[in-house]
């Protein structure tokens, strides 16, 4: 194994756990315990059947969410491996990052934050954070699974100032303007580069994007021309794969050469170094940067704007503002266990504890579970 650049994160020097525990027993390190913990949660399984762009039930083949997060792991973990960095960590918080995410994608996500509003808002990255830190409920000792500091700042990405306040110590880092260690600036972009190219895959795949507008983008265009010309009469599958994993390539490889010479420039020499540093380390040079966002632009243009799914994400809006809305009114909809969780939170923290009980139990449903939910609560023909 290569050893760990030294102003990577290295377990010797986490800040721990909030709550005390004995060293993990075996081989197993601290990261790695994060992580085993984030993949056997609840929380991790449903993204299974939470969105991605498509609807669960459209596809079989299209991203979902948990798909979509081991993508972001392995692009991740990759660049950790060229930059000595720590493999464990950045896994842990990309396989953890959409944790938090509503059913339905953003449209969810939208909606449900638009039910909070005067509740103190809804924000998928601070949910990620409420998952691991107190709703899971899987050991004796503590709620949530009691992750390291480390792994909880490269989970909460953004953060406004208000509820940077109210989380204290993670919070931290927003108000004082210091960055999160570079395997947690890693994620943040890895998770950007799967998405891209992930998306711009179901796109066509779905028929709702053509290789001709594609063709209009600079990054894909420059691959294309690369493919036909070393490959002329390929089919079309291979073909939109071969310049998939080009463009995969070329963002990683800049990605990588870039990081590597701001970290040059900046010499840190631990990871302190890191976290009080002026600006992000891991970066994409100025033209991959361009180009990058050139295809995010498109995609937001072409993709998530198209009618079809713009007619999907209205009815997910509707479906996520009804679920809140009734349980919210009425706390005696909701099932048992979330009903005393909601009448505990408004005990102790009045209006905004009743509605982020109701908030919490809407986010953590999967596609299928808030449709079903939907035709329990709405639909007076269903069976409850
Ligand atoms: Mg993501």
């Amino acid at each position: 194994m290569i050893a760990l650049a030294p102003y990577a994160a290295h377990e010797r020097e986490s800040r721990g756990r909030a709550y005390p525990e004995a060293p993990p027993t075996g081989h197993r390190g601290e990261f790695q315990r994060d992580r085993d913990r984030i993949v056997h949660s609840g929380a991790f399984r449903r993204l299974e059947y939470k969105t991605q762009v498509f609807v669960n039930h459209e596809g079989d083949l299209y991203r979902t969410r948990l798909t979509h997060s081991l993508e972001v792991a392995q692009i991740g973990r990759s660049v950790c491996g060229a930059l000595h960095l720590n493999e464990t960590l950045c896994e842990a918080i990309c396989l953890a990052h959409d944790l938090g995410h509503t059913p339905f994608g953003h449209a969810g996500q939208d909606a449900l934050n638009d039910c909070m509003t005067e509740f103190g808002g809804f924000e998928h990255n601070l949910q990620s954070l409420r998952v691991v830190d107190e709703l899971e409920e899987r050991y004796a000792e503590f709620s949530g699974l009691n992750l390291t500091y480390e792994c909880r700042e490269g989970i909460l990405k953004h953060c406004s100032a208000r509820n940077a306040r109210e989380l204290g110590e993670i919070g931290r880092r927003f108000l004082d303007r210091r960055q999160p260690s570079l395997e947690a600036q890693l994620a943040n972009i890895a998770d950007e580069i799967a998405y891209n190219n992930h998306d711009v895959d179901d796109g066509l795949r779905s028929g709702l994007l053509e290789i001709s507008e594609l063709k209009t983008v600079t990054l894909f265009a420059r691959h294309y021309a690369e493919v036909e010309r070393r490959y002329p009469g390929l089919g079309e599958r291979r073909q939109i794969h071969e310049v998939i994993r080009r463009m995969i390539n070329e963002v990683v490889n800049d990605l990588i050469e870039t990081t590597r010479a701001r970290i040059a420039d900046a010499a840190p020499k631990t990871i302190e170094d890191v976290r009080t540093a002026g600006g992000l380390m891991v970066a994409f040079g100025d033209r991959i940067a361009a180009e990058h966002l050139e295809l995010k632009r498109f995609l937001r243009e072409r993709l998530y704007r198209h009618y079809r799914v713009v007619r999907m994400t209205s009815k997910a809006r509707r479906v996520v503002r009804d679920l809140f809305e009734s349980f919210h009114a009425d706390l005696r909809l909701l099932p048992d266990e979330h009903r005393e969780a909601a009448e505990r939170l408004e005990a102790r923290h009045g209006a905004s504890g009743r509605a982020r009980a109701v908030a919490d139990y809407v986010a953590g449903m999967t596609d299928r579970y808030a449709i079903l939910e939907h035709a329990r609560v709405h639909d007076p023909s269903s069976v409850s």
